[in-house]
């Protein structure tokens, strides 16, 4: 069993890996951004209020967002590990993850980081928008708003994987299967 923080900028190809990490390893792949979405869909509350602060590219307020993941990982007493997408984002967020999963006797394996850079992720956001449906993606400002957002209050979040060991950086660059490759490489040499 391993619960893994899979990590990078919108636009890095987290979701995509995570759904073929799930399938080879047998994880729960829990994307806070997904959920948001999901109730945004079904018109809850809670997705009004996300609606608010996403359209604009903005997080979502960290008191509402651990919230939401304490719930969903309870949600899931069977899994027998979790990757978590677009989570933790902020500092607080990196410490309520620890709590909760230390609660269940367990902890985060290992922090994957996709590293892709700006340019690259502006481009795939756009071209990302003519199917994904996503507003934050089809708008410039938006995009930039998250990748400012991004190098702002998420990225030193690997401050706090570093210090306990568990960061590592992948090449985001490359083929979807080159790319899974390389995760499934460090994974292998952390579980084996
Ligand atoms: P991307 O990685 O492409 O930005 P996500 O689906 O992960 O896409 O996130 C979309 C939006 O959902 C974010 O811009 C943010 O507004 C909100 N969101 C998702 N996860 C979090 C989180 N952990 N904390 C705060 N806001 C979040």
């Amino acid at each position: 069993m391993i619960n893994i923080v899979l990590f990078g900028p919108p636009g890095a190809g987290k979701g995509t890996q995570a759904e073929r990490l799930v399938k080879k390893y047998n994880l729960f792949h829990l994307s806070t951004g997904d959920v948001f979405r999901y109730n945004i869909k079904n018109e809850t509350e809670l997705g009004k209020l996300a609606k608010s602060f996403m359209d604009k590219g903005q997080l979502v307020p960290d008191e509402v967002t651990i919230k939401l993941l304490i719930s969903e990982v309870e949600k899931h007493p069977e899994a027998e590990g979790f990757i978590f997408d677009g989570f933790p984002r902020t500092q607080p967020q990196a410490k309520a993850l620890d709590e909760i999963l230390s609660e269940k006797g367990t902890s985060i394996g290992m922090m994957l980081a996709l590293d892709v850079e700006e340019e690259e992720l502006r481009q795939r956001l756009l071209k990302r928008a003519e199917v994904s449906g996503r507003a934050d993606d089809a708008d410039p400002k938006v995009i930039q708003n998250r990748i400012d957002v991004y190098k702002n209050e998420t990225a030193p979040v690997k401050e706090f994987y570093k210090a306990q060991n568990k960061y590592i950086q992948i090449d985001g660059i490359g083929s979807i299967d080159q790319i899974t490759d390389r995760l499934f490489a460090e994974i292998d040499a952390v579980i084996r």
